[in-house]
């Protein structure tokens, strides 16, 4: 173990875990996994499934298997033909499939640098300079994120094929429904067919576009979408006393792309030890720590996580203090910790591990609306998405362009991601982060969670709000309550040590469920927002929509009158945050 220069945190209890976490376990369902090829619904998920409980049993650590119905859409086979010449290309989760009869159009070029706007920022900035594009096939630059998609089916495209970035093709998914579609949002999965080509093929057909404007295409695009049953294994290890119903939660997909090394043989393996290790010790924990496989990552967009999230979202909004998400540790080069995820009040805590435990530094940001953090409506803090990553200077030497995973490896989600791509010594670094971050989760007798980040993080998104609106729109109600709020949280935090500590835990439960939503959900609480990025204080984002807009026009009004009542939602939430942290003062003084 590296030298650990802080004490914080520190105790006799956790360097034992620590000492114990050897990754020997955990590579072994490393190298088993790296031949089984886990796309969700498949055999080989389910063979994977087994692996984990066979291997939890035979360590005398229950587990219990749930079932889920998902629905997913699998690629099956894609290709591009122009002028009789076909070329390679994949489709992602949740295209539109033209079965093997395909469908023809003309093929139209359209650059790619797009606006990454609000989700419902209908401008999209790019439509005004765009080609006509009705009706072709267009040809473009990225991959197939759902925003992009979006803006192309906007334009009313008939298919659309994303130039890679580099040599192979990532498998991809390209729907904004997060997880399993409900009665309000099934209507928004893709409506075209999507398509992927490799950067030197794009680079031919771009170059087709360009010279012959509306040439002929053909694409075919092959997806099996339906339910599949799907394995999800869970581990609960119980706690005892007057916390015990608390619970943290680790999490991880446990399907993947191909063989799926990096992303994320290392992460399941991992957790299977982790799990190992935490149910040893199991006498020493303040609250319980749930770990949860999911299926149904992939090609279906978290759907296995946002399943758990409906089937035990109220106990998770009332129990579960925090939640780790273990995806991508231990990949080749991966010597970084930077860009790492977390919610403001986890940042601190999740650096002052980091640091005590590899003796690095980490740097990191809001989290992306990504990597089966399915929690945020619910109100759940959460920290680590994405594990450690290759440095930027080595990135750069290498030329490498930015993935999702595998530690910056641009083997992500292709069929190169075998097992070359973890790193035993880094992956047991990474458990051992990883196994601190949970452990002081569970075991420390106060929460860690500094909520005058989040607040910070607020008071930083409103002022930015207000100065993009100006006078058009008043933010200052919600300054004033989030001044306030600052001033009880400075109390708290404050008076924290002479506090009951159960109480106090209670206290920063209330408050997470409260700012977390707050701060990354703009739909309801048991609902999803969408797989598109959301704004800091979404419901104020209106702002800059309003900004954008001429104050003449009807959009204007509609777009103020969403403004107002994201004020609202505000200003009573924040409120009932600081009556929340002042009940406690008045009652304990
Ligand atoms: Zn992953």
């Amino acid at each position: 173990m590296a030298d650990r220069t802080s004490t914080a945190g520190k105790n006799a209890d956790e360097d034992q875990l620590l000492a114990s976490i050897t990754g020997d376990l955990a590579w072994e369902i490393v190298q088993d996994f790296s031949t089984i090829n886990r796309e969700s619904g498949s055999r080989g998920e389910q063979e994977a499934a087994d692996l984990i409980v066979e291997t939890l049993e035979q360590k005398g650590v229950p587990v219990t298997v749930l079932r889920p119905t998902l629905l997913l859409s699998v690629p099956r086979r894609a290709s591009v033909t122009v002028g009789g010449r076909e070329f390679h290309a994949k489709t992602p989760a949740f295209s539109v499939s033209t079965g093997e009869s395909g469908s023809a159009g003309r093929l139209v070029y359209l650059p790619g640098a797009f606006a990454q706007g609000h989700d419902d920022l209908f401008d999209s900035g790019f439509s005004s300079q765009a080609p006509e594009v009705a009706g072709t096939v267009v040809i473009t630059e990225g991959l197939p994120l759902p925003q992009k998609v979006l803006d192309v089916e906007s334009l009313g495209a008939r298919a659309a094929i994303f130039v890679n970035p580099g040599e192979r093709i990532h498998e991809a998914i390209c729907t904004p429904v997060w997880g399993g579609p409900d009665w309000q949002n099934k209507d928004r999965q893709p409506q075209i067919p999507v398509l992927a080509v490799n950067r030197k093929d794009g680079e031919t057909l771009i170059g087709i576009a360009k010279d012959q404007p509306g040439s002929p295409v053909e694409v075919v695009t092959v997806l099996e979408k339906g339910l599949f049953d799907c394995p999800l294994p869970v581990v609960e290890i119980p706690a005892e006393g007057a916390e015990a119903a608390d619970f943290v939660l680790l999490h991880g997909h446990l399907d993947s792309w191909h063989f799926g090394v990096g992303d994320n043989a290392v992460g399941n393996g991992a957790m299977v030890e982790l799990a190992v290790r935490f149910w040893e010790r199991r006498s020493q924990l303040r609250r319980g720590i749930r770990l949860a496989w999911w299926p149904g990552h992939s090609p279906g967009r978290y759907a296995g996580s946002t399943w758990y999230a409906d089937m035990f979202g109220v106990e998770l909004a009332e129990r579960c203090v925090a939640q780790v998400n273990c995806d991508s540790p231990g990949c080749r080069w991966a010597t970084a910790f930077s860009g790492m995820s977390w919610t403001p009040e986890m940042a601190a805590f999740t650096k002052e591990v980091i640091h005590d435990v590899t003796g690095l530094t980490a740097s990191g940001e809001r989290p992306p609306r990504a990597g089966d953090w399915s929690f945020n409506n619910l109100g759940v803090s959460g920290t680590l998405m994405l594990s450690s990553t290759m440095p930027e200077d080595v990135r750069q030497v290498k030329g490498y362009y930015g993935v999702g995973g595998c530690g910056g490896n641009i083997e992500w989600h292709t069929e190169a991601d075998t097992l070359e791509i973890a790193d035993r010594q880094l992956l047991q670094r990474d458990m051992q982060v990883y196994g601190a971050v949970v452990w002081r989760l569970a075991a420390d007798p106060v929460l860690p969670m500094d909520f005058r980040a989040a607040a910070a993080d607020m008071q930083k998104a409103v002022r930015g709000y207000q100065e993009a609106v100006g006078e058009r729109f008043d933010l200052r109600p919600v300054l004033t309550v989030l001044d306030e709020l600052a001033s009880s949280l400075g109390q708290l935090y404050g008076a924290m040590e002479e506090l009951p500590t159960q109480k106090v835990n209670g206290t920063l439960k209330r408050l997470s469920r409260l700012l977390v939503r707050l701060h990354f959900a703009a739909d309801e609480q048991f609902r999803q927002d969408p797989a598109l990025q959301v704004p800091p204080m979404p419901m104020l984002a209106w702002a800059e929509t309003v900004a954008a807009l001429s104050p003449e026009s009807m959009d204007s009004f509609y777009a103020v009158n969403s403004l107002m009542r994201g004020r609202n939602r505000a200003v009573f939430e924040l409120r009932e945050a600081s009556r929340v942290i002042d009940d406690l003062l008045k009652n304990d003084a």
